[in-house]
């Protein structure tokens, strides 16, 4: 419920971040707990260049302030600049006695935010600041020993699922609002560029939306999850990730709804892509380094090769390898990819064409409109083989291989590849490979209409173990 606040109340402040919702708010109820409150957001222009989303993130983001606005009747004031200077110029102005944030892991942003805790408090402003983005908080988890786990499954099996249960979802509070004058800046929704209209298809923004997703994929997808979930045409992944990016639900939210929805295999299963998540955030709180450096020491003396030409057509999905190519225009037409597709073209673009994994790393943090820094960071370098609890480096993926076994009927090829369909089922997976007079029949003219291999996959995985074992040897001598 909402009400607008009488002049003598108390103020509080709520600064929404990555938590653009009301549900399941901790930071926001102890705002409405407190008093009268002032919505704000500001479009931060302090963050690093590598830790900063990109434009599918921030197109997501206006379109869900618009959302949020809607929801705070119109409430929500819109700043843009430096938050350590915008904050304590908004505590005086509204006579704030208590600041509400929920935490954020980005190392940048955590340094940042400890700094502007304390001057806020020299201020007299009492600041609560609540974890509303993970399961667990990453300072609670360690192992026995005291020092922070390094492989997935004990993280979650001792670590996690040994803590305290993560908190129920709380009801979204009643707000009683200090409401906003029509001089003080508010959300408007911005002009958008063509290929953003376009991304504007493929998804409804806003917390309302994500519930109804959720509502869905408990309905339709939960149901045969484990088996399912990595078949990129199939119904069995929520696609529940730009909303968590975003906040717009939480993942207690998530970890709670699917209790006894479907079978106790498929719900653990989905549960422990959750935990997932939660392992990436508390590798970066433990190891903030990894933002940019190999998480493997070994891996900072790789031979990675710099080639602008071959990275832009992996981009545009032109590397004349169907299930590359056909996940790259997925990704490009719907911000979006699903994650055993994510593996693939990660793995052809460290392995097969040896370009570091930052390169790639910083296209998804561009294009994805679920990009985090944890997740993003922590799965480039896992599937690079740099990382934590990684694949191990000579477990290369064949893509010809991977598209035979997940998208058995190449349909999943044949709607991002038009120019593909008309081919058999099996020749969409290594075109090259049938006979020419097949491929005619198919108006499919190789280097024409739709490129050449531009790597041979078994002269290209020999390089990538041969570039493995020279570091391999050179860091055992
Ligand atoms: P579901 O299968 O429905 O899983 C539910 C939720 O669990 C997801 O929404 C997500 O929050 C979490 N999850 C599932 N798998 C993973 C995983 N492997 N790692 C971490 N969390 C997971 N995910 C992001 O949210 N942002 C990123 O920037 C990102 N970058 C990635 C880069 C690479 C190279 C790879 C291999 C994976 C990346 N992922 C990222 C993880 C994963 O691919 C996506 O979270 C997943 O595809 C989202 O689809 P979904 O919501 O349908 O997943």
């Amino acid at each position: 419920m909402i009400a607008f606040a009488s002049e003598n109340a108390p103020v509080a402040l709520h600064w929404f971040r990555s938590d653009l919702r009301l549900r399941d708010n901790p930071a926001l109820t102890e705002a409405a707990r407190f008093g009268a409150v002032v919505p704000v957001w500001i479009d931060d222009t302090t963050i690093p260049p590598n830790e900063a989303p990109g434009a599918a993130y921030r197109w997501w983001t206006r379109r869900s302030l618009v959302a949020l606005d809607d929801a705070l009747k119109g409430n929500l004031r819109f700043f843009r600049g430096d938050p350590s200077v915008l904050l304590p110029d908004l505590v005086r102005r509204y006579g704030v006695r208590r600041v509400t944030w929920t935490e954020a892991y980005e190392p940048c942003v955590r340094a940042r935010d400890t700094l502007l805790a304390t001057s806020l408090t020299e201020l007299g402003v009492e600041v609560v600041r609540r974890n509303g983005s993970l399961l667990w908080d990453p300072e609670t988890i360690a192992k026995p020993d005291g020092t922070p786990y390094r492989v997935f499954t004990p993280f979650f099996q001792k670590g996690c699922l040994a803590a305290p249960s993560p908190r129920t979802p709380l009801p979204a509070p009643d707000l009683t609002l200090v409401p906003r004058a029509a001089s003080e800046p508010g959300v408007e929704p911005a002009p958008e560029a063509e290929w953003e209209r376009k991304l504007g298809t493929q998804w409804t923004i806003g917390e309302a939306a994500a519930h109804t997703r959720l509502d869905a994929f408990l309905a339709n997808g939960l149901a045969g999850y484990a088996s399912g979930r990595d078949f990129p045409a199939r119904p069995h992944t929520s696609r529940l990730s730009p909303y968590l990016a975003h906040g717009e639900i939480s993942p207690n939210t998530l970890w709670y709804a699917v209790a006894g929805r479907a079978s106790a295999r498929d719900v653990a299963k989905f549960r422990a892509e959750l935990a997932w998540r939660e392992f990436a955030h508390y590798l970066l709180v433990h190891f903030p380094q990894m933002v940019t450096e190999p998480f493997r020491p070994e891996f900072t003396a790789f031979p990675w090769e710099e080639d602008d030409t071959l990275c832009r057509r992996w981009q545009r999905g032109e590397t004349g390898i169907p299930i590359v190519d056909a996940a790259m225009r997925a990704l490009w037409r719907t911000g979006y990819l699903h994650n055993r597709l994510r593996m693939v073209v990660a793995s052809f673009l460290t392995k097969n064409q040896l370009l570091h994994w930052r390169v790639g790393e910083a296209w998804f943090r561009d294009t994805l409109v679920d990009y985090t820094l944890a997740s993003n960071v922590a799965s480039w370098q896992w599937v690079a083989g740099c990382g934590a609890d990684a694949a191990p480096y000579f477990r290369i993926f064949n893509p010809v291989l991977q598209a035979e076994k997940f998208d058995p009927d190449g349909s999943f090829i044949a709607t991002y590849l038009p120019e593909l369909a008309k081919l058999p089922t099996p020749a969409r997976f290594a075109p090259w490979t049938a006979s020419e007079a097949t491929r005619e029949a198919a108006g499919l003219f190789l280097g024409k209409n739709y490129p050449q291999p531009i790597v041979s996959l078994v002269a290209s995985r020999a390089r990538a173990l041969a570039a493995y074992a020279r570091i391999k040897a050179s860091t055992s001598d």
